[in-house]
């Protein structure tokens, strides 16, 4: 026997304390005598999985005798049961053998909600963020092709904050009117749009962030770097100092961008980038939705499967706000210092950090065998 930990999902081999059970026909001195006193664990008995008695039993023990102790269920239950289990007052459930309480733990580590709804709890069935959620999120994104959907999917299944990171690139321009053409946020959904504010921003970019807040109604807040670690960054390298060494210019983004991004997603469920597997090789395999062990969320990325001219072609056909810096020759825009624009057959990022060597340029951009580096995303870097 092993009793589930309803609350953590621990599991605990053999109960210490033997539980005095209750039939889900207990009267109420039945209920109260098993709440008296020094009694320890109440088990409640579920015979059959149609029979809620026991439910009934477990929020009068909590909700008019005052039981603190814990209450076990018993008997046929299902994992789906555990989150309205919790709500009803139990603790634990009992499980016949390890490998069904393997299953019940599994299942409390996806559920972090009940989807039963209630007047207590009107909300549909959304996902903590885990592996296992990245891999129900990436199934659902891919089964449609309309990106609205895949905004409003996102929202339904990830339980808590969503960031994204907007650099005011194309894709992150294609995003954005999604976002607010699908409602969520309108609806409630908890987005976070934001954009980090090196402080070397072209104004081109600042431009296109206000003009998209007026034409989308949504508000972009931008994420500034720590004052002091500037400051001090200045002081010792210099104004541009960055393009002194790869070590500085490393420097420069992990205080401007990087440290401002990685404080911007704490405590985030999700996080929406605009990476596409046609920008490059090295992106050839990136995911609608992948779990992020390291930040504990789910990175997200709805144009994955969208071509160049997917790209083009959506944004003439809908309108989207785009900088003005695109018709100028920028393909990838990050901070104005460090950005020119290019001729045409170019390597897109041959407009990025132009005096650095490619390979050197290489490892000072991504973090090793990471697509998404932070510094990457955050300022859309699209181009490999
Ligand atoms: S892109 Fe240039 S200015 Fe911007 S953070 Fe990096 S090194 Fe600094």
């Amino acid at each position: 026997m092993v009793l589930v930990d309803l609350g953590t999902g621990a599991l605990v081999a053999e109960p210490e304390e033997p539980a005095t059970v209750l039939e889900p026909s207990a009267d109420h001195d039945a209920l109260a005598t098993a709440a008296g006193g020094n009694a320890g664990p109440v088990a409640i008995l579920f015979p059959t999985f149609a029979d809620g008695r026991g439910f009934s039993l477990a929020r009068i023990l909590r909700d008019r005798l005052g039981f603190a102790g814990e209450i076990r269920a018993v008997g046929s239950l299902i994992p789906d049961q555990s989150q309205f289990l919790l709500r009803s007052g139990f603790d634990t459930a009992e499980i016949a053998d390890r490998d069904a309480a393997e299953t019940w733990r599994k299942t409390l580590s996806l559920i972090g909600r009940s989807y039963q709804p209630s007047a207590r709890n009107p909300l549909p069935l959304r996902w903590n963020a885990s592996s296992e959620a990245a891999v129900e999120l990436g199934r659902a994104l891919a089964a449609t092709d309309d990106l609205i959907e895949r905004i409003k999917l996102t929202a339904e299944h990830i339980e808590g904050r969503v960031a994204f990171s907007t650099s005011a690139g194309l894709e992150d321009q294609v995003i954005l009117q999604a976002i607010a053409k699908s409602g969520v946020v309108k609806a409630g959904a908890d987005f976070d749009i934001f954009t980090l504010d090196t402080g070397r921003l072209f104004p081109e970019v600042l431009e296109t962030i206000e003009l998209s807040e007026l034409r989308y109604r949504i508000r972009i807040r931008l994420v500034s770097p720590d004052a002091r670690e500037v400051e001090e960054l200045v002081s010792r390298d210099g104004v541009f100092g960055f393009r002194q060494s790869i070590d500085n210019r490393k420097s420069c983004c992990e205080i401007r961008k990087v440290r401002p991004l990685n404080r911007a997603l704490e405590g985030a469920q999700g996080w929406i980038a605009g990476l596409r597997r046609e920008q490059s090789q090295a992106r050839a395999d990136v995911p609608m939705a992948e779990w992020d062990a390291e930040r504990g969320l789910i990175k997200i990325n709805p144009l994955a499967d969208w071509s160049d001219e997917r790209l083009n072609d959506y944004i003439d056909a809908n309108g989207v706000v785009v900088n003005p810096l695109h018709a100028q020759g920028f393909v990838s825009i990050g901070c104005a210092p460090c950005t020119r624009a290019i001729e045409p057959g170019e390597d897109p990022r041959a407009g990025r950090w132009w005096w650095e060597s490619e390979d050197r340029k290489e490892c000072g951009l991504h973090v090793a065998g990471s697509e998404t580096s932070a510094e990457s995303v955050a300022q859309g870097e699209k181009a490999a």
